[in-house]
């Protein structure tokens, strides 16, 4: 595997794969692996087996996903989670991805202390986890509702959701959790003038509206999840 770093600008660095594990296809970070196994074995305790979907992202991915929700290759989904119309509008168009996609170089994927997580057990055989609200209120609210009993009894090990109703403006997303620990230390180093010198250099769609509007896109979309 490889994965260029270089243009993460959360500070996160590893000269190599060495300092991650695979875990269900998902790369996960040494430093949390510890804690993610005991919320595993205590969820198990109660018939849960919790399943990444979703682990580190390198910048590069996060910006292929984002380009291809640009060009039309990937659907844009709107708030309620049904197809849209692809904007013409440049800025339009950018805050149709921003609503269920983070900005490359400041997904909380590229700490690497934030997971996407669905319960196993009950996942039907074959079905296709997309990670949305409905699954949320279907087949994984036990889990999820369990899920939420332990992190407010404060046995979560450190794991909380982050991407909750009434924080910033990004969609809210039970399935991902994060290792609130290991994530503070690491958003200690992230910087918006960094970010944006590596928009300035990436080939990356929206770039105007992005560039002109970054300052609001902090506030509204990054700065809020600094928690
Ligand atoms: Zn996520």
């Amino acid at each position: 595997m490889t994965m260029d770093l270089a243009k993460d600008c959360y500070g996160f660095r590893c000269s190599d794969s060495s300092d991650f594990v695979n875990m269900d296809g998902c790369f996960v970070s040494k430093e949390i692996l510890p804690f993610l196994n005991k919320l595993k074995d205590r969820l198990a305790l109660d018939g849960f087996a919790l399943r990444l979907e979703s682990g580190y992202r390198p910048f590069d991915r996060q910006l292929s996903i984002w380009n291809r929700k640009a060009s039309g290759e990937l659907k844009l989904l709107d708030a309620q989670g049904n197809p849209m119309e692809r904007p013409a509008d440049e800025e339009q168009l950018m805050y149709a991805i921003l609503t269920w996609s983070a900005l490359p170089g400041a997904s909380r994927h590229h700490l690497g202390s934030d997971l996407d997580v669905v319960d196993g057990n009950s996942c039907p055989e074959g079905y296709e986890v997309q990670l949305t609200p409905a699954e949320c209120d279907g087949m994984f609210a036990p889990f999820h509702k369990n899920l939420s009993a332990l992190m407010d009894a404060g046995e979560a090990f450190g794991f909380s959701r982050v991407f909750v109703p009434g924080r910033g403006k990004i969609q809210p997303e039970m399935w991902h959790i994060a290792h609130l620990p290991t994530s503070r230390k690491r958003l200690e180093t992230f910087s918006l003038s960094k970010l944006r010198t590596i928009y300035e250099k990436t080939d990356i769609a929206c770039k105007s509206a992005l560039l002109d509007n970054l300052e609001r896109l902090a506030d509204d979309y990054i700065y809020p999840y600094f928690i």
